[in-house]
Order: structure tokens, then C-alpha cells, then sequence
């Protein structure tokens, strides 16, 4: 089809496309390598299976928060899929007329009324993306979008430009039409204009393809990039349930520093979370501090992430890594983005591509603690009561088992040959709503027939929130009293009724006792929920009364989301006889009380109050009993409902508190 000149032309343009296609691709690798390690080739199976799931049935958009967009990116992908062959087709038939990947029988004339489709699904999906980004301006939409004009407007080129030219090869050859309905529409609009030349056909397939050109140019310097960036992410997500931190080694002699200061303190993980963003905004519509009116986007955190690669990160290549990353607090995050997460796990889990907020957090917040000791003022109190008395109060650790007087419970020291070690946790030992839970749950125990036993003064914190507010120093040296004192008394079930002591004592603990060389740690970790249900399903208790009332839900972020528990607390409610109501996010989408992640011992300075929004997703329901299984979720809900001039109408209540309102 093309004369030689054209045929020189247009090779040298495929190979500088193809050139700029990857050389961007080869630089975002480079700037992964500047991250630290980190092994993530565990399960290859299983993390090649994901990658290809997502991929190829977008189970990652295709999710509840947004099915319709989901729907749309469907399109997108599969047009996208069919544009891609069509346009090797395209390119082929700038070096031999006429030619066909599939030939020119059955196949391509399936395949051309295939791509005709496809073509007009991708116009549809623009359209709406265009409506729902420019028109309708959800809140999550409002970082960065010159990307996405760029990459519909090519979309819509690359589209129209290939119906211009299916629809000229059917005008000048009528045998061409096969089932490409759309191009036979376009022939006919032609041929009522002018009659179509062979210079016209080639006039459109140089428009055509030099579309295509630029559209594969842009992807891999876009946020587009995603496309390829996602389905790796995915497959290098983190299997691990709860809200992981990583275990820093403190004696290190070598460290030189501790936390993530920097960009390159990241791992080349965290670093390729940027490229994989979709910039959907998913993270943001589900997030209690963004949707409280903090400065904290999820969104944003991870793509200032990728432009400081972009910019600091290249800058650093270029000198041959003479120069070094700034520091990113104060300079690309601020403080006040990096206390209000509540590390709730929201942002994960809707996050398409898997990308992780919390292990950035985290780290920054270490490297603030440990390096600059700088955190909140209010935090000063907490970390000494944590310190000298290993509760978050400050009470006299000496006052610990004060709450079980009169109530006959055993401690390891006196009688160490129990079933379940019931560790009762710092609200359950010092705060007076904590206090009725745990006598509410030793009722339970007694009724049951449980062999139970409490460590009384022995226990301390077991760290979960010094740990999530970056003191990992004072965790590892709490952490390492408590295993000593499980290892004491050979304990080997835990029974609790704290969603934060379940995840550090299930999913960290075993860490950290590997590594301080305990191989055999093989200690079971109980949430009450769960027990509770399993001694009702078991027949140990026998309810005498029913609840009247109806009731609602609240899911713990540290229950829930991060250890997937939501069919027991359920469960045994439903047991109860009250009738369940449930909020409008519940489940893993439940919306976090504002107290996870620390956050219980800050003052809510910023923007609304996120237990004042919970609260009212709860009275909405039109409850009359609001139920907890965590004691941080108790005391942000209750004081939402005091706040709300409801606590006549309606209580909150830990679900050991009704269940033993019912024995
Ligand atoms: S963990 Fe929760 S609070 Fe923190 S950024 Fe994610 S959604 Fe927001
Ligand atoms: S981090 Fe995930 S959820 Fe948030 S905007 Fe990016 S892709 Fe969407």
C-alpha cells in the first residue's frame, strides 16, 4: 500500500514508537530500584492467578463500591484489547495491502463486527467518564485530571479515525465490507459525499495509525501506565491480614535511621504502588478522615508518592545517585495528613489495584517518633502512662486485675493449669465501660464451664497502639515482656475481647517471636465473638430471655477488614432474638469509628468528627441498640450518641454485654 519513501517513513516512526514506548517503561524500573528490597515471590501461583483474574475479568473495578464505572472500564479494557490487534492489523497493512491477521474468511468477519462493537463501547465509556470527571465532579475526582483529557481525547481520535478508515476501504472496495456494520455506515456517508480513491483510504490509515502512535506513546508516561503498573501490583500484593507493619530491627549498628524518611526508605513495592494507581479515588470516597474533612487523601498520598519519583527520583538517576531524596515531611506530606489516618484498612481494601497506604504511614510516622520525636502533644501523656505502666491511663499497673475483685477469677500464678488464657487488655482492666464487658464476659466463661484463667498484674499492653502511633522501640519491649510471660506460663490460647489486641497477638506476635529466635510459637488467638458463638453452637449457653429490641452492627476495622471475622458477632446477635439492622457500610466497608490507629488518644482537631458521622449511620438505621466488639468503637459511639442527645432512646453495648443480659 505504501511507496517505498512512505515505507521508510513509516518504519522509522514504528521503531521510534517503539522505542518510546518502553524507554519510560525501562526509567519507572530503574526508579523501583531505588527503593529497598523486599521479597514478595511467596505463592506464585496463586499471585500469577490474581494478576491474570483482574486483568482479564476486572474483578478488581467490577466491585461493589462502583459497578457501573466498573462496567465501563470493561468496555475500555476489551475495546482497548480489540484496538490493540486491530492496529498490529493496521500496521502489517502498511507493508502489504489487503492483509488480514485472521485471513479473510469466517474469523474476520466475525472480528470485524467484533471491533465495530468494541469501537462504539469505548465512545459510550468516554462519554460517561467525561460526564461523571467534568460534569458531575465527585469530590474523588478532583486531583489530577489533564491526564485523563489527554488519554479520552485519543481514545475518542483513535476510535473515530479507525471508523474513518474501515469505512473508506469499504467505499473504495464494497468486497471489504464483511460484518463491519459501523464502516459500512461511514462507506455509505462517504460515498454520498465524494467517490473514495486508494489517496484517500491511505490519507486516513496515516491519520489513523499516527493516532495510535500517540496513544501508545502516551499510556506508559501516563497515569495509564496502570493498565500494565496494575495487574504487577496485584500480583506482588500483600497476602498478609492485618494491618502489617514491618518489623524494624532496632539493633541494627548499620541502620541509619529507622522509619521511612525519605523516598528511598521505601520498598520498591511501595514505590510501584504510584505507577499501578488508577487515580479512581475509590480510596478517598471510603476513607473516615477524608470523608471527615481531613487533609489526609489516600489518593493523593500515593500519587505525590509518583511524582516525587518522577521528579526527585529522576533527578537522582541523572547524578548517578550523587545526589540524594529530601526528606517528604514538611516538604510533599504534612503532619497533619500523616496522624489522621486511623489505619482503618478502608483505602486497601476498595483500592483496585491493591496498593498500600498503610505500610507509607507507618513508616512515616516511625521515623517521626524514633528520629524527631514529634507527634501530636497529647501523645506525651499516653506514651509515659505506656512507659511506666503499660497502660494508655497511666493507672498504677498494680491496679490491673482491680476490676475482678468479688468475682472469683483465677490468675496464672495461682492456678496455671487453665484452658484459655482470657486476656482482658487495658480498657477491660481500667475503663468502666471496659469493666463491664469483662465481667460481662466472665459471667460467660462461668456459665460455659470455661477453664479460664486471667494474668492479672502480669499483664501489660499488649502494644498495638504505641505500634500504630510509629513507637516501635516501646512495642518490641512490651511485645517481648508479654511473650516472655506466655512462654512462662506454656500459654497456648488467648481469648480477647479487643479487635487490636486479637491483630497484634494473631498476626505480629508470631513475628517477633521468631525473631527472637522462638521457632515453636504456636499460640491460638480467640476474638470473643467468635468464642462466644462457638460455645452457643456447642450448646454451653442457653438463653433465658430475648432481646425485644432491634439492634445494629458496628464491624471493627481490626475485626473486619483486617481478620475477616463478620459472620460471628453476627451470629450470635441474631441468637439473642433481636432483630439485626444493618448500616449502610457495614461489613468491609463499615465505616471506622475515628479511633483505630491510635487516633483514641488525640484530640479530632480537624474538619467534622468521624465517630459523629458513624453515629449517625447507625440512628439512621432507626435502632434501638447500637453493638460493639471492640472497647475503642464503645467509647467513640457512645460518646456519639451522648452528642447526639440520644442515650435515653438508644444504648451501645459490647456483644458480651447482651449476650450476658440474655443467660
Ligand atoms: S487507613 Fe483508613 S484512615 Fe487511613 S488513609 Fe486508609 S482509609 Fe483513610
Ligand atoms: S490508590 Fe487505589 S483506590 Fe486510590 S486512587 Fe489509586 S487506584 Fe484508586
Amino acid at each position: 500500500m505504501l511507496l517505498w519513501i512512505e515505507t521508510i517513513i513509516f518504519t522509522a516512526l514504528l521503531i521510534l514508537t517503539i522505542y518510546g514506548f518502553f524507554s519510560p517503561l525501562y526509567l519507572r524500573y530503574k526508579l523501583l530500584k531505588l527503593g529497598k528490597s523486599e521479597t514478595r515471590f511467596d505463592t506464585p501461583a496463586k499471585r500469577i492467578k490474581d494478576a491474570v483474574v483482574s486483568f482479564f475479568f476486572l474483578n478488581c473495578t467490577l466491585k461493589k463500591e462502583r459497578v457501573f464505572t466498573g462496567i465501563m472500564h470493561f468496555f475500555f479494557l476489551y475495546g482497548s484489547l480489540t484496538f490493540d490487534t486491530v492496529s498490529i492489523n493496521h500496521v502489517l497493512e502498511g507493508y502489504k495491502a489487503g492483509f488480514h491477521l485472521l485471513g479473510h474468511g469466517g474469523a474476520r468477519m466475525i472480528y470485524s463486527a467484533w471491533a465495530d462493537v468494541f469501537g462504539i463501547m469505548v465512545l459510550v465509556g468516554v462519554l460517561y467518564f467525561v460526564i461523571r470527571r467534568y460534569i458531575l465532579k465527585p469530590k474523588s475526582y478532583t486531583y489530577p485530571s489533564r491526564e485523563s483529557v489527554f488519554i479520552y481525547l485519543l481514545l475518542v481520535t483513535v476510535t473515530l479515525t479507525f471508523f474513518l478508515y474501515e469505512g473508506a476501504v469499504i467505499a473504495h472496495n464494497p468486497a471489504e465490507t464483511y460484518a463491519a456494520f459501523a464502516g459500512k455506515e461511514v462507506a455509505v456517508w462517504m460515498q454520498a459525499v465524494a467517490p473514495m480513491n486508494m489517496t484517500a483510504v491511505k490519507i486516513l490509515w496515516w491519520i489513523h495509525i499516527l493516532n495510535v502512535f500517540a496513544f501508545v506513546l502516551y499510556v506508559p508516561r501516563s497515569k495509564y501506565l496502570h493498565m500494565i503498573a496494575g495487574p504487577i501490583n496485584i500480583a506482588f500484593q500483600d497476602y498478609n491480614p492485618g494491618s502489617t507493619i514491618k518489623t524494624l530491627n532496632l539493633e541494627d549498628e548499620n541502620a541509619q535511621g529507622f522509619g521511612v524518611v525519605k523516598a528511598a526508605d521505601l520498598t520498591w513495592k511501595d514505590l510501584l504502588d504510584g505507577f499501578a494507581c488508577i487515580d479512581c479515588g475509590r480510596c478517598d470516597d471510603y476513607c473516615p478522615a477524608n470523608r471527615s474533612e481531613k487533609p489526609l487523601s489516600p489518593k493523593k498520598l500515593i500519587l505525590k508518592l509518583k511524582e516525587e519519583m518522577l521528579k526527585e527520583g529522576r533527578a537522582v538517576l541523572k547524578s548517578n545517585q550523587q545526589k540524594e531524596f529530601e526528606p517528604l515531611m514538611g516538604r510533599i506530606y504534612s503532619e497533619d495528613e500523616i496522624w489522621t489516618c486511623t489505619s482503618c484498612g478502608a483505602c486497601m481494601h476498595v483500592c483496585p489495584v491493591k496498593n498500600e497506604h498503610l505500610s507509607k504511614i507507618f513508616g512515616l510516622r516511625q521515623s517521626l517518633v524514633l528520629m524527631e520525636a514529634k507527634f501530636p502533644e497529647e501523645l506525651g501523656t499516653f506514651f509515659k502512662g505506656m512507659e511506666t505502666n503499660s497502660n494508655p491511663w497511666g493507672f498504677g499497673s498494680s491496679t490491673r486485675a482491680e476490676w475482678a475483685e468479688g468475682l472469683e477469677v483465677k490468675t496464672l500464678a495461682n492456678n496455671p493449669d487453665v484452658d484459655i488464657l482470657y486476656w482482658v487488655g487495658c480498657a477491660g482492666s481500667f475503663d468502666e465501660k471496659g469493666k463491664k464487658v469483662s465481667t460481662a464476659m466472665v459471667k460467660i466463661l462461668k456459665e460455659a464451664g470455661v477453664n479460664f484463667g486471667i494474668l492479672g498484674r502480669e499483664e501489660n499492653c499488649c502494644g498495638d497502639q504505641v505500634r500504630r502511633l510509629g513507637n516501635e522501640y516501646l512495642f518490641q519491649t512490651m511485645a517481648q515482656a508479654n511473650i516472655e510471660t506466655l512462654k512462662k506460663y506454656n500459654v497456648k490460647k488467648i481469648l480477647v475481647t479487643c479487635p487490636h489486641g486479637y491483630n497484634t497477638f494473631k498476626n505480629e506476635y508470631p513475628k517477633l517471636a521468631r525473631a527472637a529466635g522462638t521457632n515453636d510459637w504456636n499460640v491460638e488467638v480467640i476474638h470473643h465473638s467468635e468464642f462466644i458463638a462457638d460455645l452457643l453452637r456447642q450448646g454451653k449457653l442457653k438463653f433465658k430471655q430475648e432481646i425485644k429490641s432491634s439492634v445494629t452492627y458496628h464491624d471493627p476495622c481490626y475485626l473486619g477488614r483486617h481478620n475477616n471475622i463478620f459472620k460471628a458477632p453476627r451470629t450470635l446477635l441474631s441468637e439473642t432474638g433481636a432483630k439485626m439492622l444493618e448500616m449502610k457500610n457495614h461489613s468491609n466497608h463499615s465505616f471506622c469509628c475515628g479511633a483505630g490507629g491510635g487516633l483514641m488518644w488525640t484530640e479530632e482537631k480537624l474538619g467534622k468528627k468521624a465517630y459523629q458521622l458513624r453515629t449517625d449511620e447507625a440512628l439512621e438505621t432507626g435502632t434501638q441498640l447500637i453493638s460493639v466488639a471492640c472497647p475503642f468503637c464503645m467509647t467513640m459511639l457512645d460518646d456519639g450518641v451522648k452528642d447526639k442527645g440520644k442515650e435515653e432512646t438508644v444504648r451501645v453495648k459490647d456483644i458480651a454485654e447482651i449476650v450476658a443480659g440474655c443467660l
